[in-house]
């Protein structure tokens, strides 16, 4: 087993790798930016090394300063969280160049689900059912037009290098095609430096339901279940829950077998997440995503499994620690992601953090960096803390999230806790009915007074 990692990351998630590792007897190496020299995750890690100023382009994404760091550390290895380098193909690669493992998919695998025509190649050649649409990229608008009169309108538009839903378009008819199309392509080229499209039915109130998938090196491949992330505002997930108030017992088995053996054929290794648009009783399989996601506490609420330390096994060429025959799902959480912004025009909140107060009791669980006196710095992403709940059926777990969230007190920042309060309050949510349409509809309703 490794002796020490470098967790290339800030914030809760480089917290959460750290705790870990050091449940490993792993010691752990923070490398930060001059922003963040009186974070969290370097007060609590074994080492801390300075990787650059303040903005993240310096810093969290500079591959050579974080290198040398890994290089001046002797980590055994790299975890890189997610978001900045965590689905970068070319520094997974340049960490194993230089002999550090890199605790996460092999190169290859990121860059084939990076490339969106290709993963859905990819997904269909695994056995994963895909939204109808093109079959590769949409070179002009006579071929989108052919495409779409094939698939019926109303027909999206995307990104083959999308991410944040840009680059993305609804066409609602053959005329606004040509011009939609082009400032998708103009948005992407700008965005993504690549302006390669590709075309699929538009589904119209679907859900957001994902699969957590893992494999080892020795063959092992086993699904956790899903998460149902259909709260999203601007693409953006709020609030996440496991099991999805939308499957049966039945759905989730059969759907979790399917994703088990696609894993098991693509010959995967690490954790990964299979992300599906879910409409009447059918899946569609959207992206993969090669990495530890934001929400993954609640899969490991419900199945009792540590998500990271099963991605530092893996890593080291252990088998998995359970086959998919020992998993057991029990219970319900929901994950509330509270950010420092103000919950009426989501305006970022920087600034420094006065009164803490996290809440506890039966099953709370709070994932956050923060503490009374905390700068929160205005350079990076505004989520602040990770409130995870767990009860025994929907409504025990409801019920607690809205007593932890009552308990949490964090004062000198504008924060979201309210609108999650507000949220919870809601008769659709309370009946777990809602599609990826819903928060916005909701949020329009309430600005409106
Ligand atoms: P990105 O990588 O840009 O986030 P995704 O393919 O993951 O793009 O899609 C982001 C979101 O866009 C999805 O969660 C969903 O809300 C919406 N979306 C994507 N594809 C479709 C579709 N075919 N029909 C309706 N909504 C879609």
């Amino acid at each position: 087993m490794f002796k020490k990692i470098l967790i290339a990351n800030r914030g809760e998630i480089a917290l959460r790798v750290h705790r870990a590792a050091h449940d490993m007897g792993i010691k752990t190496v923070a490398v930060h930016s001059t922003a963040d020299a009186d974070a969290m995750h370097v007060r609590l890690a074994d080492e801390a090394i300075c990787i650059g100023p303040p903005s993240a382009t310096d810093s969290y994404l500079n591959i050579p300063n974080i290198i040398s760091a890994a290089e001046v550390a002797q980590a055994d290895a790299i975890h890189p969280g997610y978001g900045f380098l965590s689905e970068n193909a070319r520094f997974a690669g340049i960490v194993e160049e230089h002999n550090i493992v890199w605790i996460g998919p092999s190169p290859d695998h990121i860059r084939q689900m990076g490339d969106k025509v290709e993963a859905k190649r990819t997904a269909a050649a695994i056995g994963l059912p895909l939204v109808p649409g093109s079959d590769g990229a949409v070179a002009d608008a006579a071929e989108g037009i052919a495409v779409a009169n094939k698939i019926g309108y109303p027909v999206l538009v995307k990104a083959a290098s999308g991410g944040g839903g840009r680059g993305m378009k609804v066409v609602p008819d053959a005329a606004s095609l040509g011009s939609l199309m082009a400032q998708a392509k103009a948005e992407a080229k700008a965005a993504f430096g690549d302006d390669t499209v590709y075309i699929e039915k538009y589904l119209s109130e679907p859900r957001h339901i994902e699969f957590q998938v893992f494999g080892d090196e020795l063959g092992g491949a086993i699904h956790l279940g899903e998460r149902d992330c259909s709260l999203q505002r601007r693409h953006q997930k709020m609030l996440e829950e496991a099991p999805s108030p939308a499957l049966t017992p039945t759905q989730r088995a059969e759907m979790g077998e399917v994703v088990r053996a696609a894993v098991a054929k693509l010959k995967y290794r690490g954790a990964g997440t299979m992300e599906f648009l879910y409409e009447d009783g059918k899946f569609y399989f959207i992206e993969m995503n090669t990495r530890l996601q934001v929400e993954h506490p609640v899969t490991e609420a419900i199945t009792g499994i540590d998500l990271v330390r099963e991605q530092i096994r893996v890593a080291a060429g252990m088998p998995l620690s359970v086959t998919q025959d020992q998993i057991r799902f029990a219970g319900h959480a929901i994950e509330c992601r509270i950010n420092a912004e103000d919950p009426a025009t989501f305006a970022p909140s920087p600034g420094r953090v006065i009164d803490y107060h996290a809440p506890g009791g039966p099953g709370v669980r709070v994932d956050s960096a923060l503490y009374a006196g905390y700068r929160i710095p205005p350079h990076y992403d505004s989520l602040i803390a990770k409130l995870i709940v767990f009860g025994d059926d929907r409504e025990q777990c409801r019920m607690r999230l809205k007593r932890a969230l009552e308990e949490y007190v964090i004062t000198g920042v504008k924060t979201t806790i309210p609108l999650h309060q507000a949220l919870l309050d809601d008769p659709d949510f309370i009946a777990g009915d809602y599609s990826i349409k819903w928060l916005e509809r909701w949020l329009a309703k309430r600005a409106e007074g």
